[in-house]
């Protein structure tokens, strides 16, 4: 017979919470959010264990072709959280995030607002490749958010930037398209968001690069990083 537990409310509550949030599904595991009062270390063990959990993760159908599960790197207290798609072969192979050609692309854009990769956190919506670097799927993407928000909660970003229309939907459901919410300022859980291009799609579509370094413009302002003037690409003209 079915037993309620404290293990079960909880998941129950949590579960309400994310249906709220746009989220109908988290991972199955369960774990307490951090309280507002966490410490640092306590912050970064909840980081570790998402970590953790993620390396051995059979929540969705990902797992059967990863490599290396990339659950996200970087700084407690980032001023940015970026959040990307998902792995790519690059990244399967090194379990590390955007380290390919688009996280060039990425370092660059994090360059050009004066930080530095360290100081940032990098994660995606899904944690494991999906095959041939297809879109995660509707499914996926559920079974994976738990890990994310649990990582926003331990992480404290002052703001969120999420890259392409994927990892944007992950948050803000209800969006249909890239172009019509870049650059434009949301919140996400009280964090303020903004969305830009993902870097591969700027790889692709290099006529895109001034508006998402107008996106970035509009994040440095948001955290109050003042912008060296040689840092804006050459006028058009
Ligand atoms: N593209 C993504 O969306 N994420 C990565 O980690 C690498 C490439
Ligand atoms: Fe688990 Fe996420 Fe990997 Fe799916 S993508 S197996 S949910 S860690």
């Amino acid at each position: 017979m079915f037993r309620m537990t404290a293990a079960h409310d909880r998941l129950r509550f949590e579960l309400a919470v994310h249906r709220r949030a746009g989220l109908r599904r988290m991972s199955p595991r369960v774990s307490p959010a951090p309280a507002a009062t966490a410490t640092a270390p306590e912050r970064q063990a909840q980081l570790d264990r998402v970590a953790q959990e993620v390396a051995s993760c059979t929540a969705c159908k990902l797992c059967e072709q990863r490599n290396r599960a990339v659950p996200g790197e970087g700084a407690l207290d980032p001023p940015i959280l970026f959040i990307g798609e998902g792995p790519g072969a690059d990244e399967d192979a090194s379990g590390r995030p955007f380290v390919g050609r688009a996280g060039q692309l990425l370092d660059k854009m994090i360059a050009a607002i004066q930080l530095e990769r360290r100081q940032v956190y990098i994660a995606n919506i899904v944690k494991c490749r999906p095959p041939e670097n297809r879109q995660p799927e509707p499914d996926e993407v559920r079974a994976c958010a738990g890990y994310l928000e649990r990582q926003i909660a331990a992480l404290r970003p002052r703001l969120i930037c999420t890259l392409g229309l994927p990892a944007t939907r992950a948050l803000l459901p209800d969006v249909r398209a890239i172009s019509a919410v870049r650059g434009r300022e949301f919140t996400y859980g009280g964090v303020p968001l903004v969305p830009t291009f993902h870097p591969a799609y700027l790889l692709r579509n290099p006529a895109a690069k001034p508006q998402a370094w107008e996106d970035l413009q509009l994040v440095a302002r948001k955290l109050g990083i003042v912008l060296a003037r040689r840092n804006p690409p050459p006028a058009p003209n």
